[in-house]
C-alpha cells in the first residue's frame, strides 16, 4: 500500500477524531510515511489507527497515541530529545520533523540497526539511534529539553528525571502491569518535578538490560 492521498486523509482524520490537534504534529505525521517502518505482511495496514507487531516481540504504537505523546512534549523546533523504545523508528522520525535533534535508544540491537536503515533511506539526518539501556539514559548527551519513553516503567526512572533539563518536559507510560498504565506528563522545575496523568494507554514493559540478541 502507499501513503497516497486516500490513505492520508483517512489517517488524519483517525488522528484528529483521537484528540491529535497540533497542527505541526498532524504535518509531520502525514510527511513521515508509517508505511516504510512496517516491514512484510503487516506493511497492508500501515496506514490503520492501531499497533503492529514488529521484530523481536515488539510493536509499533497506534498512530493516534504517537500523536498524542508528540504533542504532549510541546515542541518548538529548538530542542534536543531523548526517546527512549525506538522499536520500528518510526516515533524518532515524527520527532525529527519537530525538533533540532533526536537521540533514540533501544534494548534490541537488530530494532537499532533496521531503524537505522530507515533513517537513512528517509534523509533524516537529526536523528542518531543507539543500541544501550534506556532506563539509564544517555548520561553522555544529557541533559534533554524533552525525554519519551516509549515503553512502560513502574515509576519514571531515576537517571531520566535526572537527565531532564530545568523547564524541560518528560512523557512516559507508567504503570504497575501491562493492563493499567497512564500516560504521564513530567516538567522539571526550578523547585522539583510537576506530574500530570493524561490519558490509560498500553505499552510493552521497560525491560532492564540489553536484549540477548544484542
Ligand atoms: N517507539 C517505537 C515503539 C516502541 S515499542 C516505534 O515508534 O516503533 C517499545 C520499545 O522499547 C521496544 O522496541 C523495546 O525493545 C524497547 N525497550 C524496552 N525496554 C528498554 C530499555 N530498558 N532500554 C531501551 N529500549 C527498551
Amino acid at each position: 500500500m502507499s501513503f497516497d492521498a486516500d490513505a492520508k486523509m483517512q489517517f488524519l482524520f483517525a488522528l484528529r477524531s483521537h484528540g491529535v490537534t497540533d497542527q505541526s504534529v498532524l504535518q509531520a505525521m502525514e510527511k513521515i510515511d508509517r508505511g516504510a517502518f512496517v516491514k512484510g505482511y503487516f506493511n497492508e495496514r500501515a496506514y490503520e489507527d492501531m499497533p503492529l507487531p514488529i521484530p523481536c516481540g515488539q510493536t509499533i504504537s497506534q498512530p493516534s497515541v504517537v500523536g498524542l505523546m508528540t504533542q504532549a512534549l510541546r515542541l518548538t523546533g529548538r530542542e534536543k530529545v531523548l526517546e527512549v523504545g525506538t522499536g520500528s523508528g518510526y516515533q524518532a522520525a515524527v520527532l525529527s520533523q519537530l525538533a533540532r535533534r533526536v537521540y533514540t535508544v533501544d534494548r534490541h540491537r537488530r530494532l537499532v540497526a533496521d531503524a537505522r536503515k530507515v533513517f537513512e533511506a528517509l534523509d533524516l539526518s537529526n536523528i542518531t539511534a543507539f543500541t544501550a539501556d534506556g532506563s539509564f539514559g544517555l548520561p553522555d548527551q544529557a541533559p534533554f529539553e524533552r525525554i519519551l519513553v516509549t515503553a512502560a516503567a513502574e515509576d519514571p526512572p531515576g537517571p531520566l528525571l535526572a537527565q531532564l533539563r530545568i523547564g524541560g518536559i518528560m512523557v512516559l507510560p507508567v504503570g504497575q502491569s501491562d493492563t493499567v498504565q497512564h500516560l504521564i506528563r513530567v516538567t522539571r522545575t526550578e523547585q522539583g518535578y510537576e506530574y500530570d496523568e493524561l490519558r490509560p494507554v498500553r505499552f510493552v514493559p521497560l525491560v532492564e538490560g540489553l536484549a540477548k540478541d544484542s
